[in-house]
């Protein structure tokens, strides 16, 4: 495909050399977490041989370098989803983080019988925080459901809006049925009720180009290691206004002005929120996965990867008994399957044994399994570095195993 050097691409990722099970790996698992090119290994080497200081702790040179690494990524990340102050991007350990850091601090501001919605194809990690936040006030979730191709029905979304709704948590892009939402117009409906709206982007920040400026999200979360990063960093993308009336989330060094045992103040945006020692190493390794992404062109990935679906997709559904879950029109590199009524685990097992790496399970949406009346599916997702041929692979492992299990 233009605008793709897939063997270059390939190239930078050694770990794609290596056998399961005496077979060439084929690894459809980058929606748990992609695999990581060797720039970004080099930079977390590179960091901890030359300049593994504290950051901003210090006048020292080593402290002082640690601290522009660390910035330099903050002002990437700015760059990358359009952001318009470095000021309104806060490092987290990941999505997860970031979700809980909202519900949280924007949680306290909201009164009992308060209502927020979320949406039947969120992860856990969108659901629970807010639950959570229910066992401290009587915080009522709202629940979009959706329909048999897997779109939020958007009609129902528009009925649950009223003067208790305080926030509209939903994801960009499903990580089980892949579905894109329509997210923009999401937020713009929920906007005509003063509603702010977290984004959980964990799914689409490697796929799709984010503009949070032009979506005018209120809050954007994601996760590095799903963005060919390091582990242990994530992002949480906030508008100012929101942030500066938020409570911090963690107390500690870092998050302060001046402390007394009399009154304590806070540090400005984007520090008050971002207490203790993060992951410097890893947030400044974190600017070279987003410079990876950036020098082949999301476009150009998310163009490649929609190949690769389609693909899949239709050979797949050659397959008898093939049952996909998640028919979108808009949807993302992840196809969600079952094979009749064959466990997903048994299906996971034995792909794995012709090498073929895929995640089996609930995915950290039972809400949508119940929905969907399952347990469980298999789920094969794609990146950039993944191919036409280790897609034949895929399907061959998946006839044979069809067969095998009769
Ligand atoms: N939301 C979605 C849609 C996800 O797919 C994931 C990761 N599986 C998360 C949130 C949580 O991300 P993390 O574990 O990196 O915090």
């Amino acid at each position: 495909m233009e605008g793709i050097d897939i063997a270059h691409i390939r190239s930078q990722f050694p770990i794609l050399n290596r056998t399961v099970w005496n077979k060439p790996l084929v690894y459809l698992d980058s929606a748990a977490t992609s695999f990581t090119p060797q720039c970004v290994v080099d930079e977390i080497t590179r960091v901890y041989t030359t300049c593994k200081a504290n950051v901003h702790r210090g006048v020292h040179s080593l402290s002082q370098e640690a601290t522009d690494l660390q910035e330099a990524t903050r002002e990437c990340v700015r760059e990358f989803i359009n952001a318009s102050s470095t000021q309104e991007i806060i490092f987290t350990r990941g999505t997860t983080e970031a979700i809980n850091l909202v519900s949280s601090s924007y949680g306290r501001l909201l009164e009992n019988g308060d209502e927020i919605i979320v949406t039947t194809m969120e992860h856990h990690a969108n659901i629970v925080p807010w639950q959570l936040l229910g066992s401290r006030k009587r915080i009522i979730l709202r629940v979009v459901p959706i329909k048999k191709d897997g779109t939020l029905d958007l009609e129902a979304y528009q009925s649950l809006f009223n003067e208790r709704t305080k926030l509209v948590a939903v994801c960009h892009v499903s990580n089980v049925l892949g579905t894109v939402n329509p997210i923009k117009d999401i937020i713009k409906e929920a906007h005509q009720y003063n509603v702010p709206v977290l984004v959980d982007g964990a799914q689409a920040i490697s796929h799709i180009k984010v503009d949070v400026q032009d979506l005018d999200a209120d809050f954007y979360a994601f996760s590095a290691h799903k963005m060919y990063g390091p582990t242990g960093v994530g992002v949480l993308y906030g508008k100012k206004h929101l942030l500066k009336m938020m409570p911090p989330y963690q107390g500690g060094g870092e998050m302060i002005g001046t402390v007394d045992f009399k009154k304590t103040t806070y540090a400005e945006l984007p520090f008050k929120f971002e207490a203790g020692t993060p992951d410097f190493v890893g947030i400044a390794a974190f600017k070279k996965a987003i410079e990876f992404m950036q020098s082949i062109g999301i476009e150009n990935i998310a163009a490649y990867e929609h190949e690769l679906l389609a693909y899949a997709t239709a050979e797949m559904e050659k397959i008898p008994n093939m049952r996909i879950f998640g028919t979108a029109p808009q949807k993302s590199g992840v196809v969600s399957f079952l094979i009749g009524n064959e466990h997903h685990y048994d299906l996971g097992m034995l792909l794995d044994k012709l090498g073929v790496e895929v995640r089996t399970g609930h995915h950290c949406a039972q809400p949508l399994m119940h929905a969907l009346s399952i347990e469980g599916t298999v789920r094969a997702s794609f990146a950039a570095y993944n191919t036409r041929e280790e897609i034949d692979v895929f399907i061959a492992a998946l006839k044979r195993v069809s067969a095998m299990l009769g």
